[in-house]
């Protein structure tokens, strides 16, 4: 069953799962990309600091897809960060993925004492109107860093990507997107595949309905409307990721998995990171 399309405010279509690439060693990343566009997916999630940008891009060209047909993310890394320097960052980008466009770049961390976030995107802004991207976004940003952002500039963002799994729900973010206009994407979908893959209630819901834990998951992310893009490098489980559009979860299971937030994150709070 094929991956259905998330409307971004903009109007351009963006698969609601795709395949993410963070660790995934540049000389791994053309095999591992190849695998997952061979089990369907037609949406990559990658960035500048992931530093396979290069094998990325020789697998999308290797599939002969039509460009069209894949849906190419990157990231502006932190050290990056500023007007000029965002414009020559996005060139290079454009350069080791090999393409002429991407169809999403987003600022991947706000850094807010820094205060270099606003500049930033107004190049981001640049780069959509020269079409050299089809739509702008951010990862990692807070509701007062959106907001900020919405008063100074003049495009609202397309996507915000943030941490998002069964023990980090992030209720008031996605509200405030969905105020906004601006789409949902969950990073570590599987919360890393570390525990949540475990927890009783996910492995009964799994068993109800013969499927995996990992399945489960990524289902309850679909229902909710997030955008997903969970990370495998083992081609079974690729296949398995993706393979989540034939079964529905009903309310009891949604209920179940609802109860096992915990604001819990795995990975670094937004307010303070800034690294690089
Ligand atoms: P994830 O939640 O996708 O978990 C991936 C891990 O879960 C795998 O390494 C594996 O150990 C396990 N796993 C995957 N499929 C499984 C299955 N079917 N069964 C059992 N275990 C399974 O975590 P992630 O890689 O951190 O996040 C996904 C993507 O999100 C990344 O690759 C990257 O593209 C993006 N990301 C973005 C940011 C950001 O700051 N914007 C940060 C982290 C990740």
């Amino acid at each position: 069953s094929k991956v259905p399309p998330i409307i971004l405010n903009n109007g351009i279509e963006m698969p609601q799962l795709g395949y993410g690439v963070w660790q995934v060693p540049d000389d791994e990343a053309e095999r591992a990309v190849a695998t997952a566009l061979e089990a369907g997916y037609r949406s990559i999630d990658t960035a500048a600091i992931y530093g396979n940008e290069v094998g990325t891009g020789k697998a999308i060209a290797a599939a002969g897809l039509p460009r069209e047909d894949v849906f190419v993310t990157t990231k502006l890394w932190n050290s990056d960060q500023g007007y000029d320097s965002t414009l020559r960052a996005f060139d290079a980008s454009l350069e080791k993925l090999g393409l002429d466009y991407v169809d999403l770049y987003l600022i991947h961390w706000p850094l807010p004492a820094r205060g270099t976030y606003v500049d930033t995107y107004k190049a981001l802004e640049r780069l959509y109107a020269d079409k050299r991207v089809r739509a702008i976004g951010v990862s990692n940003f807070l509701p007062e860093h959106l907001r900020r952002l919405i008063e100074a500039t003049s495009v609202i963002p397309a996507v915000n990507q943030i941490e998002l799994h069964p023990h980090l729900q992030q209720h008031t973010a996605r509200e405030f997107h969905a105020e906004q206009g601006i789409a949902t994407e969950a990073w570590s979908p599987l919360g890393q595949g570390k525990g949540l893959l475990d927890v009783p209630a996910i492995v009964a819901i799994a068993q109800k309905h013969g499927r995996t834990p990992a399945q489960v998951v990524l289902r309850w992310h679909v229902q909710l409307g997030n955008i997903v893009i969970p990370k495998s490098v083992t081609p079974s489980r690729i296949k398995e990721n993706i393979d989540v559009f034939g079964f529905s979860l009903d309310e009891e299971d949604l209920g179940a998995i609802s109860a096992l937030n915990e604001d819990r994150r795995i990975g670094p709070d937004p307010a303070t990171f800034d690294l690089g």
